[in-house]
């Protein structure tokens, strides 16, 4: 696609677009009178107009029938997380045995390094992508700690090449054959929260087991952004969030993944909970933990019924448009990003740089870009001009134009907006 930068032709790209009419199905801040021009959906992602039916159906049927709402609910909780499987496993690209929603993210991460991060012997190393999460850091530095070590003796964070910022496929394989027999563990986050570099999780995974470590991703930027295929691409397992790109609600229930080949293993330790026991057993009530054989076994405790309503709304959108129409648009609207902060630069001769990948195989939605000389204050007053994007020290701005829900013209009128601040300097 050639793109110009002109409000004629970003609405021309709207009324082209097969998705356009979803964002009408979203609820969306306002700013005097007007959508605010919303990019923090990997942050926040906004509210689908069905989710407060889906959330008032519990409500009423818990009012109506009580306990018996277990079995009695329109959508009976005792089986409630199983609805999930499907509409998960078709984001991630697994099998619906490999796939559960419960917790919350790190939870699940420090949930699953119980069983997927043994340090035997001199195998005891964690790599990692440069930059990782904090709340990812400190659970790698806790489950070090678990397990007797300093930090510092355990954790590898991955460095870019001097002088760039994202990380060479090349150099993580390297990394990973340097380390050899002393790694235990590959855990990235597949799509980084800073850089939004996309991670090519079938090489690195590939890579991890050659040397006979494991293979572990953090999903919270990459589900519901970028297309995934866990199972073929062999992860030993991953996890993720709801409340990004998956516009589940603030702190909605979360997401994991185990692989099938570890399913059998009833020797793995994992932390047990009666609601990963052998279901026909359950209610019997005995100690001894069977494990169901699927990703299941790796859940605690029962659905937390009402964060889950919200995520179930969330996930007939996803269903219903499908990550293959939404990956194509995302490529076009992020490139469109791209092209209009390239020609604010030239514009305004402000150096704008995007640290993201330009290559759209290696991104997902968003762009994370260096805005020379600029402090917080940038962001107040985008936020006064009704935009929202998010803000990292020390100069960078992460927007994320998502594709069910944000249009061309919402990235024009960007363009515009950041010109005006630009100049006004
Ligand atoms: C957003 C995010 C988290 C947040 O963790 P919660 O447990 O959901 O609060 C963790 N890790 C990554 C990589 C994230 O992007």
């Amino acid at each position: 696609m050639t793109y110009e930068y002109h409000l004629s032709f970003a609405k021309k790209q709207d009324q082209h677009d097969p998705l356009a009419a979803w964002r009408e199905q979203f609820h969306f801040p306002q700013h005097q009178g007007k959508n605010m021009l919303y990019f923090t959906g990997n942050s926040l992602g906004l509210q689908p107009k069905s989710t407060k039916d889906s959330v008032l159906q519990e409500l009423e049927d818990w009012a109506k029938y009580g306990v018996e709402g277990h079995f009695e609910a329109r959508r009976p909780w005792y089986s409630y997380h199983e609805m999930f499987a499907a509409p998960s496993a078709r984001i991630v690209g697994a099998k619906e045995s490999e796939v559960v929603v419960m917790n919350q993210l790190t939870v699940n991460l420090h949930l699953l390094m119980i069983s997927f991060y043994k340090p035997t012997g001199k195998r005891k190393k964690i790599l990692f992508e440069t930059k990782p999460f904090p709340s990812d850091h400190y659970t790698f530095e806790s489950q070090a700690k678990l397990h007797g070590f300093e930090p510092g003796e355990v954790l590898v964070e991955m460095q870019p090449r001097a002088g760039e910022v994202t990380l060479r496929t090349e150099d993580i394989i390297s990394k990973i054959n340097e380390l050899g027999d002393e790694l235990a563990l590959v855990c990235f986050g597949a799509v980084n929260y800073f850089t939004g570099q996309f991670f090519n999780i079938k090489e690195i995974t590939a890579a991890a087991h050659a040397v006979g470590a494991k293979a572990g991703f953090d999903l919270a930027h990459a589900a519901g952004n970028v297309p995934m295929n866990l199972h073929d691409d062999g992860a030993d397992f991953a996890c993720w969030c709801s409340y990004k790109y998956l516009n589940s609600g603030p702190g909605a229930v979360a997401g994991a993944f185990v692989h099938e080949r570890h399913h059998a293993d009833k020797n793995l330790l994992r932390l047990a909970g009666w609601w990963g026991h052998n279901k026909s057993t359950r209610f019997q009530m005995q100690p001894g933990f069977d494990p169901i054989e699927s990703a299941e076994a790796w859940q605690l405790s029962n659905a937390p019924v009402l964060s889950m309503a919200a995520h179930m709304a969330s996930l007939e959108i996803f269903d219903k448009v499908g990550m293959k129409a939404l990956r194509e648009k995302a490529i076009q609207l992020t490139g469109y990003l791209e092209f209009v902060v390239q020609q604010v630069a030239a514009q305004t001769n402000v150096a704008l740089h995007i640290l993201t990948p330009s290559d759209p195989s290696q991104r997902g939605c968003q762009l994370s870009i260096v805005v020379p000389g600029a402090s917080k204050q940038l962001v107040r007053d985008l936020a006064a001009h009704g935009v929202i994007v998010d803000w990292r020290e020390p100069n960078v701005i992460r927007l994320a134009p998502v594709p069910l829900y944000n249009s061309f013209e919402d990235v024009f009128l960007f363009g515009e907006v950041l010109t005006t601040l630009l100049e006004g300097r």
